[in-house]
């Protein structure tokens, strides 16, 4: 009987999964067909939000400024974050969006050429292509790349929203299929990384850099209350940002915090402390701007 373990490559976590097994963000499986076993992304296909947005709101200040993008997102993520803003689809699993009986057509399935059609249908309102967000895409990066290849056939680009915590493996095969990214920089200390997030410094910074060598990248750091608030990391984060090629050029959305998911009774991060942040990153990077003020 087949009964081998598969470790899975797609991030850090590198999760071990027994047949049947799901990983650690819930999107990925170890399936067995034909007696033979293979890790596959659950989430394939599977949309559970899809909205015409500003490229702004992303957010990407310099990506083809005022056009739209139609954002989808699936299930699961890799991370933790006690503040997640999205946590009713990225903290889910299969069994909350998956169903057994047949596909119809009120169905939360949209297989990459249907959502490239969408795309393409929606370019009379401004759609410049997709982004995948949300939820963390890169856990499911075969869509991502089974779609990014029909749009970029139609001339549509490819946005990705991302933690950036995967394997220089996984950021190898998805960077040829992506045009620009708005990837999360969470906090410049490794121990709030593993510790508060389930995430991977280092990791991050790795695959910042690759991205930045390919795409047009911009950043984002969520300023929460305890956690990465203070002067002294802005300084180390913008640092760097800027010591990256063309560094000083990357765009930084230095945005505030809600309080949402585990930290529901948190306070809101000041306004006063997203401006002085911001003027403070600013002292190294050309374009800093404050979010959710
Ligand atoms: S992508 Fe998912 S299954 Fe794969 S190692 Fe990461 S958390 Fe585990
Ligand atoms: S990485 Fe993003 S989607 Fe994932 S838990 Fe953190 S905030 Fe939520």
């Amino acid at each position: 009987m087949y009964e081998n373990r598969l470790t899975c490559d797609v991030c850090p976590h590198g999760c071990e999964l027994a047949p049947g097994m799901t990983g650690r963000c819930r999107a990925r499986i170890h399936r067995v067909k034909d007696g033979e076993g293979k890790i596959i992304p659950l989430n394939y296909g599977t949309v559970t939000s899809i909205a015409l947005d500003p490229i702004e709101k992303k957010p990407l200040a310099r990506f083809f400024p005022g056009s739209f993008i139609l954002s989808v997102g699936s299930f699961g993520c890799n991370l933790n974050c006690p503040f997640c803003q999205n946590h009713e689809i990225s903290m889910k699993g299969a069994e909350d969006f998956l169903r057994d009986e047949p596909l119809t057509e009120a169905d939360n399935h949209l297989t990459p050429a249907e959502l490239a059609q969408i795309a393409v249908n929606t370019q009379n309102r401004g759609n410049i292509g997709v982004a995948f967000t949300y939820n963390e895409p890169l856990i499911g990066y075969e869509y991502v790349i089974d779609t990014a290849k029909l749009l970029r056939e139609d001339g549509l680009k490819t946005v990705l929203v991302t933690n950036g915590c995967v394997n220089e493996a996984t950021a190898d095969k998805v960077l040829p299929y992506t045009d620009a990214l708005n990837i999360d920089l969470k906090s410049y200390d490794a121990g709030i990384y593993r510790d508060r997030l389930g995430g991977d410094l280092e990791t991050v910074k790795r695959f910042i850099k690759k991205a930045n060598d390919n795409c047009h990248v911009e950043i984002t750091t969520l300023i929460v209350p305890g956690m990465n608030d203070t002067k002294e990391e802005m300084i180390k984060i913008a640092q760097w940002i800027a010591s990256l090629p063309g560094g000083d050029e990357i765009p930084l959305h230095i945005t505030r915090f809600f309080p949402r998911s585990k930290l529901e009774d948190a306070a809101p991060t000041d306004v006063s402390l997203i401006y002085e942040l911001s003027d403070v990153a600013g002292q190294y990077l050309k374009y800093v701007y404050p979010g959710n003020v």
